[in-house]
């Protein structure tokens, strides 16, 4: 399997209890089920061992549309998180599969941890 943004090809990263992930050795992309999304934003520090692309590239890549999923070579469909609008991914329904750019993961992790302390602080 290749990236479908830059085309390198991806490398398979663990972390925890059973996270797994593709990771993209050009652009720091990762691509993983929609569970183990919701997992990487619970775990602690999920983001940072496994978000190692560069942010500004992240977000150059962003701006591309019509992206294939790199599992079935269907096109994905983007979506958006419900909490942060603004971090858009691709979803690919058939595979199960997303794909978040370098530094989204890190956007959603950060985000869901300030909702907790806010929680705790209330
Ligand atoms: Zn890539
Ligand atoms: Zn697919």
């Amino acid at each position: 399997m290749h990236c479908p943004k830059c085309e390198s090809p991806f490398e398979e990263k663990k972390y925890g209890a059973g996270i797994q992930v593709h990771s993209c050795q050009g652009c720091g992309g990762i691509l993983c089920k929609t569970k183990t999304l919701e997992k990487m934003r619970s775990e602690w520090m999920a983001d940072l061992m496994l978000d190692r692309g560069d942010p500004n590239k992240g977000r150059e890549l962003d701006k591309m549309v019509d992206i294939n999923c790199p599992s079935c070579s269907n096109a994905m469909s983007r979506i958006f998180d419900e909490e942060q609008a603004h971090v858009f991914m691709e979803l690919c329904e058939s595979c199960d599969l997303i794909f978040l750019d370098a530094g989204e993961l890190t956007d959603l992790s950060d985000f869901t941890l300030m909702e907790k302390l806010k929680n705790l602080l209330s």
